[in-house]
């Protein structure tokens, strides 16, 4: 990648006005990925696959340098992902308890995610996104900062376990790092670990310290970008290019590719889903 190359094609990208609200209203209905495949190949893509869409708008020879390919499913084993959050007959995806100890968490046999980041991050609409073919599952939207004070738990019928961890930073419990650090580094069915970070500021200081507790214990973890529908095209750009910087040269345990999301959009939740479902080893057609 020719760092003049992108950072030409992303002061390009600056100049022009984001449209949040006119995307929003259009998207805003795109909940199963049925819904997706019916739109024109290019919005369908900018849905399904947030970062080739954004990488469109690099120079040809500085494309390589992101990570669109890590994680690669066909556009069937998204839509395979999709039964694992869609609720109905047998298969019941629901709150199982809170906890802010770990040995007050809910024993439970199967693979587990979890999702950390700042108060306002956007997790719990987020988790919502996720669950929305689930509409009876119980995740609190707040309109103020720091409303997750314990871990949530959500169990999705008989394939994975969900944790809605506690938000850092603002209003944080006080008893945040022992809550969560004993959880990431005791929890024995721990499969991955989500760590949210708004993609309009990136990575912030207190994120680090969620970076940090991840590089220490060795855990493996993913970096979901949160309201990409809040930013121009140049701005989220810079930031994934940033971030993406920083994920090579600076960590161990994440993933290389980063996963853009809007909760507003539907953007990136599918393919997301598609990932859960992947390494908590419910997907036949494997997207690694
Ligand atoms: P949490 O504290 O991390 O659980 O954050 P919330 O999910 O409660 O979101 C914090 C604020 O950001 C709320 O006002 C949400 O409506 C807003 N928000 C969350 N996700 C998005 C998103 O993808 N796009 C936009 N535009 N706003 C979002």
């Amino acid at each position: 990648m020719t760092a003049r190359g992108l950072r030409r094609a992303a002061s390009r990208l600056l100049e022009r006005p984001a449209v949040p609200g006119r995307v929003s209203r259009a998207c805003s209905t795109f909940r199963t990925f049925a819904e997706v495949l019916r739109l024109p190949q290019r919005q369908m893509t900018k849905l399904a696959f947030p970062l080739r869409e954004l990488q469109r708008h690099l120079t040809p020879d500085s494309r390589l340098g992101l990570h669109v390919k890590t994680f690669d499913p066909s556009l069937e084993a998204i839509s395979q992902a999709e039964s694992v959050f869609a609720a109905g007959g047998r298969h019941r995806i629901e709150y199982v308890s809170s906890a802010v100890r770990l040995d007050h968490a809910p024993d439970l046999p199967h693979p587990e995610v979890c999702f950390i980041g700042r108060s306002n991050v956007g997790k719990s609409s987020l988790i919502k996104a996720l669950f929305s073919l689930a509409p009876d599952v119980d995740v609190r939207v707040s309109k103020k900062p720091g409303h997750t004070k314990k871990m949530n738990f959500f169990k999705v019928g008989k394939y994975f376990t969900l944790v809605d961890m506690p938000g850092y930073g603002y209003r944080a419990p006080e008893d945040f790092v022992d809550m969560v650090e004993t959880y990431l580094k005791e929890r024995r069915n721990l499969m991955r670990t989500f760590l949210l970070v708004d993609s309009v500021v990136g990575i912030q200081k207190t994120d680090n310290i969620a970076i940090g507790m991840c590089e220490e214990f060795a855990l493996p973890y993913v970096m979901v970008l949160t309201k990409i529908d809040k930013s121009s095209k140049g701005h989220l750009l810079k930031q994934v290019l940033q971030i993406q910087k920083f994920v090579e040269s600076e960590t161990q345990g994440c993933f290389p590719q980063l996963f853009p999301v809007s909760s507003v959009t539907y953007s990136g939740i599918h393919l997301l889903r598609c990932f859960i479902a992947n390494i908590t080893g419910n997907l036949k057609t494997d997207g690694l």
